[in-house]
C-alpha cells in the first residue's frame, strides 16, 4: 500500500536500507560501554529481541577499547550482529573502531569541538576515507540541540529547521563529492512536528538519500511511542524512511521494547492503523483507522471500522480520506484533515465532514449516514 521512495541501497554489515528493503528496526546500548558484560548482555538482550542495528556509543578511547572488545566477544556469540558505533564529541575515534564496526554515525554538530582549526570538510573527507577502507557505511547524525554552530549563527529568519536541513545537505553534499555514497541521514528533534517537516524538507532535496528516523528525547512509554508514531505516521506514509529508533525512556532491562514499539508503529502504518489522518494515496479512497488502545469505550469500534471498509468499496477510485478513531478524546482533533472523519462514543458515533461537525449517530444508523455523505462528497 505504501510507495517507498526510491534510495540508495546502503549496505551495513550483512543488512541492507534503502531501494525498498524492509524498514530497519534499531535501539541503542544505555549501559556504560566500558562495562563490557552488561553492554555485552544487552546488545544480547536487544538482538534477541529482533534489533536489526545496535548501537554504542563511543566517547573516549577506554570506550573504544571496550568496544573493540565486544565485539571480539560477539564473534563466539552472535558474530553476525550489526554495530553502529556513535561517535560523540571525539571524531578520531573512527580510526581505532572502523575496523570493528558496520557504521559509524557522526554528528556534524561535534565536529567542531576538536580540532577547531581543522575544517569540517576535511574532518569528513577523513571518515569517509576511513569508512571506505574498512567496508562501513556512515549515519550523518543532525540532532536539534547540537546544530552545527555555522548553520545556526546564520539565523535563517528564524526557521527554526532550516539549519537541521541545510546541515545534512552539506554534508551529502560533501560525502557524494568525496565519492562516498554508503551513507544515511537522520534529522532528530523532540518535537515530531519539527521532525516531520525537517525529514520531508530533505527528502524533497534528496529523495535518493536514505532516511534514519527517529524523535530524540521522546520520553517514557507511552507518550514517548505516541509522539514517534505521529512523526514515522505522516513521514513512512509518504514513503520517507529507510531505518527507524524508537528512543524510549526506559530501564536497561526494559529497552527491548523500543525494538517492540518500532515493529508495532511499521506494522499498523502498513496496515492503515493510525492515529493522525495520513495520505497513502493522492488518486484513490483512503482509508485509516486508529489502532485502539485504553480509552476506546466501545468495542463495537473495532467492527465498525471493518464495515466501513466494506461499506465504501464502491468509492475506491476517488481521492477521499475518511478516518475512523476510537474514541472521544482524540478522534475530534485527529480527524481533522480527512474528508469524513468518524469517532466512537460509548453509544453514539460522532460524524464530521471537512472538518464540520455533522452530529452523533447510533451504531446501527451510522453506515447509512456515512454512505449519504459519500456519495454526496462523490457528486
Ligand atoms: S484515537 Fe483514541 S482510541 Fe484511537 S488510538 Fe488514539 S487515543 Fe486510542
Amino acid at each position: 500500500m505504501i510507495r517507498r521512495n526510491a534510495t540508495r541501497e546502503v549496505k551495513i554489515g550483512n543488512l541492507t536500507i534503502g531501494n525498498g528493503h524492509p524498514i530497519a528496526v534499531q535501539s541503542m546500548c544505555a549501559t556504560p560501554t566500558t562495562d563490557v558484560a552488561a553492554t555485552l548482555e544487552q546488545l544480547l538482550a536487544l538482538r534477541e529481541a529482533g534489533a536489526d542495528i545496535i548501537r554504542v556509543a563511543a566517547d573516549n578511547k577506554k570506550d573504544a577499547a571496550a568496544l573493540i572488545a565486544l565485539r571480539r566477544q560477539l564473534e563466539e556469540a552472535a558474530a553476525d550482529t550489526v554495530i553502529s558505533v556513535d561517535l560523540q564529541e571525539n571524531y578520531r575515534l573512527a580510526e581505532m573502531l572502523a575496523p570493528h564496526v558496520d557504521k559509524i554515525r557522526y554528528n556534524p554538530g561535534h565536529l567542531y569541538h576538536h580540532e577547531r582549526a581543522r575544517p569540517w570538510r576535511d574532518k569528513v573527507a577523513y571518515l569517509a576515507d576511513l569508512a571506505a577502507r574498512h567496508d562501513c557505511a556512515l549515519r550523518v547524525g543532525v540532532n536539534a540541540g547540537s546544530v552545527d554552530p555555522e548553520r545556526l549563527a546564520a539565523g535563517h529568519g528564524g526557521d527554526s529547521v532550516a539549519p537541521m536541513v541545510i546541515s545534512a545537505l552539506q554534508h551529502s553534499e560533501c560525502l557524494d563529492r568525496l565519492g562516498f555514497t554508503r551513507y544515511c541521514v537522520s534529522l532528530k528533534d523532540s518535537d515530531p512536528r519539527k521532525v516531520i517537516d525537517a525529514c520531508r524538507r530533505f527528502a524533497e532535496a534528496r529523495p535518493e538519500v536514505p532516511q534514519h528516523l527517529g524523535v530524540t528525547e521522546a520520553g517514557m512509554p507511552p507518550e514517548g511511542i505516541e509522539k514517534t508514531r505521529i512523526a514515522f505516521e505522516q513521514l513512512i506514509s509518504r514513503g520517507i524512511g529507510d531505518t527507524i529508533r524508537v528512543s524510549l525512556t526506559v530501564r536497561n532491562d526494559q529497552k527491548h521494547r523500543e525494538i517492540s514499539a518500532g515493529r508495532q508503529i511499521i506494522e499498523d502504518i502498513h496496515a492503515g492503523r493510525v492515529r493522525s489522518v495520513v495520505r497513502f494515496n493522492d488518486d484513490r479512497l483512503n482509508l485509516i483507522s486508529c489502532p485502539s488502545c485504553s480509552r476506546v469505550e466501545n468495542q463495537a469500534f473495532v467492527d465498525l471500522a471493518q464495515q466501513v471498509r466494506e461499506r465504501t468499496r464502491y468509492a475506491r477510485d476517488h481521492a477521499i480520506t475518511i478516518a475512523v478513531m476510537g474514541c472521544r478524546v482524540n478522534g475530534p482533533g485527529e480527524t481533522d484533515d480527512a474528508d469524513l472523519g468518524l469517532w466512537c462514543g460509548p453509544h453514539y458515533v460522532n460524524l464530521k465532514r471537512r472538518g464540520e461537525k455533522i452530529g452523533a449517530f447510533k451504531y446501527d444508523q451510522i453506515l447509512d449516514r456515512l454512505d449519504r455523505e459519500l456519495r454526496d462528497l462523490i457528486d
